[in-house]
This record gives C-alpha cells, structure tokens and sequence, in this order.
C-alpha cells in the first residue's frame, strides 16, 4: 500500500513463510480502524495489524509482536500524527492495568465508535440495512460509574497492597484510586489495608498457598449509600474478627455489611462456596428507576446503575406495554428486566439458567410486592418451547442473552409463536446481528437500534433493539 513504508530493515526472517514483514520490524503506518477490541487496524502491504493504543486515523510508528498467517499484532512506538479526538489517559496507571481500553480516545470518540460497532456488525454480519442505528447513549459523567470492585490483595515489605494484576501476569499492583469506581471502594480499600495490616493479617500467596487475604471485593448502592464489604479468605479463621469489622465498620461512612467468603482453592475463581455475614446486614439495597434491589455477597447485579436504568427504560419504552400483555424475559438473571416491564405488563414469565439468580428475582419481587411475575429456572431453549407446546404464548418477548447470543432453537420459537415485539438487549453486536438475520428471515422486522454505553473507557458495547412482526 502506498501509505506504509518500512522504517528499518529486517531483524527476524519471517515466522510465517510470505508475510510481507518479520516479527520485531518496525514499520510505519496508518491506522484506518478500531476492532471490537478497541485495537488499531492498519494494513502492511495488505496484511493486517491490530496496534492496542493506536487511533484511526492516526500515522504511527508500532513494532510488530506476533504475526499469524491471516493478521499480527504490533506495539505502538510513535505517533507520527495523532488523531483529533486523541486524548490524555486520566488514569495514571491506564497502561499497566489493562482494565480500561479506550481512554486514549475521548468520549465523544468512544461512543461514535461503538455505534458504528453496531452499524457495521448489522450490516456485515445480519445483511441488516437502512435500520436507524441512533448515536450512543452516554454518561454525563463517565467516571466513578461502577458500583463494584474485585481487587486482589498482596504484600509488599509487610504491609498490604491492593490494586489489580498487571496485564498478562498475576503480579498485584498497588493502587490508591480506580477512576471507573465509585469513590466508596477506593475508600474501603485503603482502609482495609490499613486496618488488617495493623493486625498482621497477610495476604494470600498464589505460589505458596499461605497467607489469608485473597481479594476485597467492595459492592455500593448508588441510591441508598449503602456499603458491602467482601473479605474473601483462604480459611475459615480471621484473627482479631471482632475489633478488625468494628473498626472498618466505624471508619467507612455507609457499611452496612461485612461479610466473610471462604476460598482454599488453588484458583482464578474470586469467590468459594462458603459466606457468612461479620457484622451488620446480609444484603445491601439499591434501587434503579422505582425498583428496589436487594444483594448479597454473591448476587449478579448490573454494575452501572446509572446506565442500566436508561437500558432497561428503552426496553420498557419498545414493549409498548398497554398493561394487558404477557410478557416473556429470557435469560432474566435476577429479574432486573422483568420487574421493570411487570409494573406496565399483565404477566411477566422470567426464565434464567442459574438457579441462585431465581432465588435472587423471587426475593426482588417480594421486596418490590409485585405479585404479576413468575420465575423458572431452566434454559431459555429449552423452557419456553416447552410453555408454548403446553399451550401458552406471549405478547412481547424479551431477549437478554449472554455474549455468544440465543439459541437457534430459542429463536425458532420465537418466530412460531408470533409475538407482536420482540425486544432484544444484547452485549455483543455479532451475535445481535446473527440473531436479527434469523428473526428477519422468519417474518420480523427490525426497527431500531440504541447503543447504550454501560461501560465507558472499554471496548464493551450494549444495545437495545425493536423488532416487530410483519402484517399477514
Ligand atoms: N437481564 C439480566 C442479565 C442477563 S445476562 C439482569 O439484568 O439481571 C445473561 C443471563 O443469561 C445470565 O444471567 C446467565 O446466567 C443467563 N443464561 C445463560 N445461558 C442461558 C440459557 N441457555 N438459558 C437461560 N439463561 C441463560
């Protein structure tokens, strides 16, 4: 391509036979893309190179790292010229942590990004087109939005650190702040280092097995105020348990809950099977929109409240609900959806595979005393083929599968079933754009699209889809 040239001669013959560069060559380039993974795309000789950190647009310098057969991966060395929405990371640790991907683009930057994400997944994948993709739905703020934090523990000349692993490796990074975090967890993680570092707790050891302090895992209702403290441990015993909880409990403003999770294992897995509460409540609350949320150590719950409320509004707003419909929310997990649709719907039936989260969405709807929904435990391909054969059927179904999308046999159903709406909340836009094709093909149309931006400074996109059946 006449915009690359090669900036130093060849240190490595080729890995792999007629690639037209080695690996560890410098070349120059001009980046024309982001991948879904928030990389720059640029092309050498026609091969393709994804460079994490660089911006369309831009000219860079980067050094090739690994090169496949088909694409390579090359680091960014220079920026020749930069792009116009680049920007300084606010994080000071933005490049060690790997956490966030896009801070280098400003916020305006990310949210075209993730619409076009959208648009062209639509259209390559689904062959969907001249459906309106509207601009992505931004924080006002787009920090300190997340309302829970899992942070590994270690030591450092005996005291305690607490950050997060450096990128590709377990070595714990000590941070004092995580700008994508409510303030809250920056506050009780310092204090826990402090406070069981004072009693000579010590951190759990990956190597060796020893030590007992594996992560502190902070959750934070953003409406109430209300704190959890997670203590997970590797054993049972917590030396100095009562002084250790009064005194974190006294020094956070907010704790509502400090519970203790055992975890032995030799393990990646955060949390193991056994909780007990230490001091105060074994849930805290929060509300999104009118709906109350109770949550446990262990409850998935949404971890941006602010954005998970303008979602679930937009699936609210595409069900059209008049109050004489029933509703199906598959993949319901604690019934976050359900809820929010059962104070519109006659009837909302939620259906999840993982039988904690049911638990979880009963106890939501006794809390909220909503008494027009059921929740089943079951696959959503396997449950609701089985209610339509035994005769039941739905006004509006509500989709919310997780990355890798709905089971054909799900979207089967869902064509012979013949629901007015469907609404389809998806946290993948690949296999959005698969499913749409499917739901297309069997006599749907869809309407719109809304990217709404749960995550900012990732790469993460969500979105909010309207399809409608065609007349006859
Ligand atoms: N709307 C939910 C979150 C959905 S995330 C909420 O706000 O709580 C996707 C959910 O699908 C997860 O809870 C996951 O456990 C569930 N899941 C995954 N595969 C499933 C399947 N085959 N059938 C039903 N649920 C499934």
């Amino acid at each position: 391509m006449g915009n690359t040239s090669r900036r130093k001669k060849r240190i490595a013959a080729p890995a792999v036979p007629n690639l037209p560069l080695a690996k560890n060559e410098t070349v120059e380039l001009t980046i024309e893309d982001l991948s879904h993974e928030g990389n720059g795309v640029g092309r050498y000789e026609g091969y393709t190179l994804f460079v994490p950190g660089a911006l369309p647009g831009e000219r860079i310098v980067a050094k090739t790292t690994k090169l496949k057969k088909q694409f390579g991966y090359a680091r960014l060395i220079e920026i020749v010229d930069a792009a116009a929405n680049r920007t300084e990371p606010l994080c000071p640790v933005y490049r060690r942590c790997g956490g966030c991907t896009l801070q280098h683009m400003d916020y305006e930057g990310q949210l075209a990004f993730k619409r076009k994400l959208v648009e062209d997944n639509l259209r390559r994948i689904g062959k969907i087109e001249g459906v309106p993709v509207h601009p992505t739905l931004g924080m006002k703020e787009p920090w300190r939005y997340r309302n829970k934090a899992q942070v590994p523990i270690g030591e450092e000349e005996g005291g305690l650190i607490g950050g997060f692993y450096a990128q590709r490796s377990h070595e714990i990074i000590d941070m004092e702040a995580c700008l994508i975090q409510h303030e809250k967890s920056d506050e009780v993680v310092a204090r826990v280092k402090e406070i069981a570092g004072k009693y000579g707790i010590r951190a759990y050891n990956e190597e060796t097995q020893h030590g007992l302090l594996r992560h502190v895992v902070t959750k934070v209702g953003f409406a109430t105020g209300q704190v959890m403290i997670v203590l997970v441990t590797n054993g049972d015993k917590l030396p100095h348990k009562e002084a250790l909880t009064q005194e974190l409990a006294q020094a956070i403003p907010g704790v509502a809950s400090i519970v203790q999770n055992i975890n032995t294992k030799k393990t990646n897995v955060i949390f193991g099977d056994t909780t007990r509460v230490l001091w105060g409540e074994e849930y805290i609350y929060d509300t999104i929109g009118e709906v109350k949320f109770a949550i446990s150590a262990r409850s998935f719950y949404q971890v941006n409240p602010v954005q998970t409320e303008r979602l679930y509004g937009k699936a609210l707003e595409y069900a059209a609900l008049m109050g004489d419909e029933n509703v199906i929310d598959a993949y319901c997990g604690i019934g976050t959806i359900s809820l929010f649709l059962a104070q519109k719907a006659k009837h909302v039936f939620g259906v999840e595979i993982v039988p904690d989260a049911i638990e979880d969405a009963k106890r939501n709807a006794r809390l909220n005393s909503m008494d027009n929904v059921t929740f089943a435990v079951g696959e959503a391909e396997t449950a609701i083929p089985q209610w339509y054969e035994e005769g039941s059927n739905a006004d509006v179904i509500v989709v919310d599968p997780p990355r890798k999308g709905c089971d054909e046999r799900l979207l089967d159903t869902i064509v012979a079933m013949k629901p007015e709406r469907v609404v389809y909340v998806s946290c993948n836009p690949a296999t959005l754009a698969r499913d749409l094709r499917i739901l297309e093909d069997g006599g749907y149309r869809t309407i719109e699209v809304q990217p709404v931006d749960m995550f900012p400074h990732t790469n993460h996109v969500e979105c909010c889809s309207l399809l409608v059946r065609n007349e006859n």
